[in-house]
């Protein structure tokens, strides 16, 4: 078993540092008051490759492997969970299903545009009616000649209002429920298609979210995205790795809180010596350090299961819900050890909490990840 990076992986672990460090840090408490969405920024990350991290370069792409993808995550949500779920999105859900599923037409059409920032792409299931139970989705497609004609509506959805290639999961055989739903690709601007006011939310608030209202909207029959009726079934496939890129996130919001915490211990004098120096605090940190590095081991194995061709459904699910509640755990600790200070702006870790509080919910919360993975070792046994 070999835990140590590659050097290329080490390379790009140092390179996302450096970038998060010199062009989020100072920016991201604005960003997130102001709930600006930081689009200044969308060049810098196309030029460094994060704009099509899992992209092949055949479509202009940095064509990175799972794990580095986590590791440029991971520095991005060190110091910005908003920037970091933009990412997640953009290159986890949206360019995904394109990729996985699209023809070789659909993937020469939209993946170089998008891999270079030139255009973001969003991925819309939820409604809002159905969240975890996705399947139950009301939205519908139906083929009029040479158009599909969407109606519907769809909720929470990342870069909702300002997207421009957006993947859409309808109906197209309703009496097949589930087995009956497809994926279309929706361009910005299509008559009907329109977002709604972009949601304000207690964390990731310089990510854009919006609700989607679908009416009469007509595309070409071409756009539908893989199979008709196999929608559902390839959404499963894309959140294996979409379940990965949140745990990622969630790992690098937790390691933020864990280093401001090291620092303020040891600066913080109480009773005459360092917060640093009570064993009450050092255990906190202590339970820290080890939850997220516990954390790190279960997001490596699913990415060393996905590099080896294997399927690692049961290890996404469990690196997402193990990390995703270690960093909420990690931040709220991390704002007990700076006390008042920590529940005021001028520290960051009250924004990592709230920015992490997103990773328990997005991409199927908690109990939805307890459900897959009991169900797949209940089938096992
Ligand atoms: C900031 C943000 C960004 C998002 N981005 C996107 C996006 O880009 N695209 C997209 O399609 N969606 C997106 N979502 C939606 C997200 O995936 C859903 O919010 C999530 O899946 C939960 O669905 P819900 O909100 O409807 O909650 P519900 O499904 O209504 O769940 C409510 C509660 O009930 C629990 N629950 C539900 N069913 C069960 C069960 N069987 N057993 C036990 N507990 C259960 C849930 O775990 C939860 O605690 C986003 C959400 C947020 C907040």
């Amino acid at each position: 078993m070999n835990f140590e990076l590659s050097d290329d992986q080490k390379a790009i672990r140092d390179m996302a540092r450096s970038f998060a460090e010199s062009r989020l840090r100072d920016k991201a408490a604005q960003w997130d008051q102001t709930k600006e969405f930081p689009r200044e920024i969308i060049p810098e990350m196309a030029e460094l490759g994060f704009m099509g991290m899992g992209i092949p370069e055949d479509y202009a792409g940095a064509g990175l492997d799972l794990l580095s993808c986590a590791l440029i995550m991971e520095e991005v949500a060190r110091h910005c969970g908003s920037t970091a779920l933009t990412l997640a999105s953009h290159n986890g859900l949206g360019s995904k299903h394109i990729l996985l599923f699209g023809s070789e037409a659909q993937k020469k059409k939209y993946l170089p545009d998008i891999a270079q920032g030139k255009k973001l792409s969003a991925w819309a299931l939820t409604e809002p009616g159905s969240g975890s139970d996705a399947s139950g989705l009301k939205t519908t497609a139906v083929l009029e000649g040479n158009e599909w004609v969407l109606n519907g509506s769809k909720a929470f959805i990342t870069q909702g209002s300002v997207g421009d290639i957006y993947v859409v999961l309808a109906l197209t055989t309703p009496e097949k429920k589930q087995k009956g739903i497809s994926a279309f690709v929706i361009e910005r601007g299509a008559k009907g298609f329109v977002a709604g006011k972009p949601e304000d939310k207690l964390g990731c608030r310089a990510s854009d979210t919006s609700t989607l209202s679908l009416e009469n909207v007509r595309i070409p029959k071409e756009n539908l995205l893989g199979e008709k009726d196999q929608g559902f079934i390839d959404t499963l496939k894309i959140l294996d790795q979409g379940r990965v890129i949140i745990g990622a996130m969630a790992l690098g919001l937790g390691r933020g809180a864990l280093e401001e915490s090291l620092k303020y211990a040891k600066e913080r004098e109480q009773f005459g010596k360092p917060i640093a120096d009570f064993q009450a605090i050092q255990w906190k940190l202590a339970d820290m350090a080890t939850e997220l590095e516990a954390a790190r081991l279960l997001l490596y194995k699913a990415c060393a299961k996905h590099a080896a061709g294997q399927p690692m459904n049961t290890e996404a699910s469990m690196a997402k819900l193990f990390a995703s509640e270690a960093a909420l755990k990690a931040c709220d600790e991390a704002i007990q050890i700076h006390g008042g200070y920590g529940y005021i702006k001028d520290y960051p870790v009250e924004r990592y909490w709230r920015d992490a509080r997103l990773c328990t919910i997005g991409e199927g919360t908690s109990e939805v990840q307890r459900m897959v993975i009991s169900r797949n070792i209940l089938r096992e046994a």
